[in-house]
């Protein structure tokens, strides 16, 4: 259990769901890890139950304050060789309902935060020489859902920078995407309780050729491999960790 020794990594969004198992992962395999989150609260509690982990009070919406943070976690860990933006939100609405607030809204946390924790990381990232970063997209980002535009949209995105980073950040740093299918976490409960047929969970289910929901670990081993030496070859790739929904 020792595939990331010695591995200093930040992860947005660690409070919860897939960030927050991935931190768990990392630090059994060896990491320290940054926990960024907005939830102050339950950050602080996941960081206390990781040894050797920080939490680091971060609204990856923030420019100032990311930038702050990443600098923290590079200075407490005397740098950073890895990092996982795992930090996003949901909406349900189609185009024609949805407000430029509330597309800004999400944009806003999955795009723009997914930039700037990119942009504030590259530095120490590149200075480590071996380092990875991995972006929580999404199967959404690989094939529409109904009623999920601007998720959709900007998961979609995540996949692109990733590849487009991938090549400003090499050789030193890799950077690859993971696209997970439904996994069991709060935001994918908090999509159960909107209402939708479409998000009802046999409807939900039927779209994967495993027929069940993820457990968080299964994506976290996935960003496991994707930060360890194990993908030593591998950049810019987007891995579809959807039980067969983007060919099914
Ligand atoms: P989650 O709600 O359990 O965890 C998300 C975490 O991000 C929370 O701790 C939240 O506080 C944090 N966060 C949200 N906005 C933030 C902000 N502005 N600044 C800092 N932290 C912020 O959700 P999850 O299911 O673990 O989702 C993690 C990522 O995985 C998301 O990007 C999501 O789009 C993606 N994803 C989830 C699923 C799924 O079915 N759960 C499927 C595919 C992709």
């Amino acid at each position: 259990m020792s595939r990331l020794a010695g591995r200093r990594v930040a992860i947005t969004g660690a409070a919860s769901g897939i960030g927050l198992e991935t931190a768990r992962l990392f630090a059994a395999e060896g990491a320290r890890v940054a926990l960024l989150d907005r939830d102050s609260e339950a950050n602080a509690a996941a960081a206390g139950a990781i040894q050797g982990a920080i939490a680091l009070d971060v609204d990856v919406t923030d420019e100032t304050r990311i930038g702050e943070a990443m600098w923290e976690a590079s200075r407490r860990f005397d740098g950073l060789d890895g990092l996982v933006v795992s930090a996003g939100i949901d909406m349900m609405a189609s185009v024609g309902e949805m407000s430029l607030a509330d597309w800004r809204r999400l944009m806003s946390i999955n795009v723009d935060g997914a930039f700037l924790a990119c942009r504030a990381a590259l530095p120490a990232l590149k200075a480590s020489g071996k380092a990875s970063i991995v972006l929580v997209s999404s199967g959404a980002g690989l094939r529409p859902l109904a009623r999920r535009t601007a998720y959709c949209a900007s998961k979609a995105a995540l996949v692109m920078l990733g590849k487009t980073l991938a090549i400003e950040a090499a050789p030193q740093v890799r950077v690859n995407s993971v696209c997970p299918g439904a996994v069991d976490t709060p935001l994918f409960r908090w999509g159960l309780g909107q209402g939708e047929p479409t998000h009802q969970m046999d409807t939900i289910r039927q779209r994967y050729v495993l027929e069940r929901i993820a457990e968080p670990v299964e994506i976290a081993n996935a960003i496991l491999f994707l930060t360890s030496h194990e993908s030593s070859y591998v950049t810019g790739s987007a891995l579809a960790v959807d039980a067969g929904r983007s060919f099914h």
